[in-house]
């Protein structure tokens, strides 16, 4: 508006009509500025779309080097798959993904082996899976929806774009503020640092955005988005607390249903087939299942066995109980 009122201050001396031809070009022009077309609305320009415009101190190289410096952190810290059939699986599912977003940069995936369902992207497109999403997802296209959520924070470069908007935020002193503070022991319990992914409604409306978009362009089914939405829903009804305060940040699951459906519909062009499921997911959560009961079974007898929780025993953070799934 501002704009405008100087307009027609600089138009004091002029006449009425004059004004009124200064309005109705402002009028004419407003439709042509508003009406740019959105490329993050155009699926088939993925790949080269500009999907991380906006503030941001952090230069890109900055960012993978800080995001390197935290995902060691998460390494030493949280207990990662190292299976390699797994994690060569989980890498191969989020690469394919990867292929078919807007990301400019090299991305890494792994599995942390969490009861709590959860995922989390740390700067520079490292991103994490828990091993309780795996478990709860059905098929393939289940879990690529997740991964391709993530992807969409780490194409948008959420992390640090938010870190440029909130000052409070300095990202540099997170690995001592986060990592320092919490430890390995409740690091493994949570899956992930929480402050650090706490995204504003908006950068996650924009993650389930993109991420659909990848998920239907690598060839999935884009209903699945909405399919992991009622699950986690449904284990965080029966179950309160086997859901990461990080996915119970997200937005409300109905109007994330509700979006997702009109963008499917509206945005996302017909298929004739979809991949719903593949055999090697099978043969994953099978194999990834019985890696967990073997390392259930070695933790249970270990002298001190480090990612069981004693019913006494007091944690630093406000976390809700873990269950077990
Ligand atoms: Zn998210």
């Amino acid at each position: 508006m501002g704009f405008y009122r100087n307009l027609f201050k600089k138009c004091d001396n002029t006449s009425r009509d004059v004004k009124k031809a200064v309005i109705i070009v402002a009028l004419m022009a407003l439709p042509l500025v508003a009406g740019k077309p959105d490329q993050k609305r155009d699926p088939n320009a993925i790949g080269g779309r500009k999907v991380a415009s906006g503030v941001n101190f952090y230069s890109l190289e900055k960012e993978l080097a800080l995001g390197k410096q935290l995902a060691e952190e998460i390494r030493k810290q949280a207990r990662l798959v190292e299976d390699p059939i797994v994690a060569e699986y989980v890498n191969r599912l989020g690469q394919n993904l990867a292929r078919n977003s807007d990301i400019t940069f090299p991305v890494t995936f792994n599995l942390i082996e969490s009861e709590e369902i959860g995922a989390f992207t740390l700067p520079g497109g490292f991103i994490y899976v828990n091993t309780a999403t795996l478990k709860l997802s059905d098929n393939e296209s289940e879990l690529a929806s997740v991964i391709a959520h993530e992807l969409g924070h780490a194409a948008a470069r959420h992390a640090t774009r938010q870190a440029s908007t909130q000052k409070l935020l300095d990202l540099a002193t997170l690995p001592v503020a986060i990592f320092g503070g919490i430890g390995g022991y409740a690091l493994r319990q949570l899956g992930a640092p929480l402050a650090l992914f706490h995204f504003s409604r908006d950068f996650e409306t924009e993650a389930d955005f993109l991420g659909l978009q990848y998920l239907w362009k690598a060839g999935y089914d884009p209903e699945s988005s909405i399919n992991m939405f009622e699950r986690v829903e449904s284990m965080e009804r029966r179950q309160p607390g086997a859901v990461s305060q990080l996915f119970r940040t997200h937005p409300m699951t109905a109007d994330r249903i509700a979006r997702t459906q009109r963008d499917i519909g509206q945005i996302l062009p017909n298929r004739a087939e979809y991949v719903i499921n593949t055999s090697d997911y099978e043969d994953i959560r099978t194999r990834l299942l019985d890696i967990l009961e073997v390392q259930r079974a070695k933790d249970a007898t270990a002298p001190q066995p480090p990612t069981l929780r004693r019913p006494n025993e007091q944690l630093d953070l406000d976390e809700r109980p873990s269950f077990q799934l």
